[in-house]
């Protein structure tokens, strides 16, 4: 594996709840199960990482968080060792070192974990942070439009520093098979 795939949760694999605690809320986003397929059986090595603040502000435990995602991959029918790592950045707010994005510190440890090769690699999410934590790991980013509306001043910033922008996951599954030999 050299080439792989980072994926935000909330508003990427699932929708996005406000600060989500309970499991039988969880809501999968179309096409979201084929394209993790998709990327899995491409060769592609696949990581989730998730910010989810809710953990230092008391809104919810860690283990909260682990049946959410627990639920996520039994609604999609994946197994529940389907992604090669999940980082659960705990963190209310960016700190330099910390795993909250767009720290990029998870992804670099898996670079150096996996061999990976940064520009063979994507991260993917429907927030600015998402695209900035790619970037700053030397990586392909992209954001998709299941989540947080993208404003226009986002759409320039992401067009000046070549962060793709798709519909959804499915959509920037097509392109990253379409592209897979650049
Ligand atoms: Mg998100």
């Amino acid at each position: 594996m050299n080439r792989a795939v980072f994926l935000d949760r909330d508003g990427t694999l699932i929708k996005d709840a406000h600060y989500l605690k309970d499991p039988e809320q969880i809501e999968i986003i179309e096409g979201v199960g084929c394209s993790l397929d998709a990327i899995k059986k491409s060769g592609f090595g696949i990581f989730m990482h998730t910010n989810q603040s809710g953990i230092t502000r008391g809104y919810y435990g860690w283990e909260d968080v682990r049946a959410c995602n627990h639920r996520m991959l039994q609604m999609l029918n994946l197994p529940e060792d389907f992604f090669d790592q999940v980082c659960i950045a705990p963190e209310d707010r960016f700190v330099p070192g910390g795993l909250r994005k767009p720290s990029p510190k998870f992804e670099l440890e898996m670079i150096s974990r996996y061999d990976l090769m940064p520009r063979r690699c994507w991260m993917v999410g429907d927030k600015w942070i998402d695209a900035e934590t790619g970037l700053n790991a030397g990586m392909r980013a992209a954001l998709v439009q299941t989540g947080k509306p993208l404003d226009d001043d986002l759409l320039d910033r992401a067009a000046s520093l070549s962060v793709e922008v798709f519909t959804g996951l499915e959509q920037f599954v097509g392109h990253l098979l379409e592209t897979i030999d650049e």
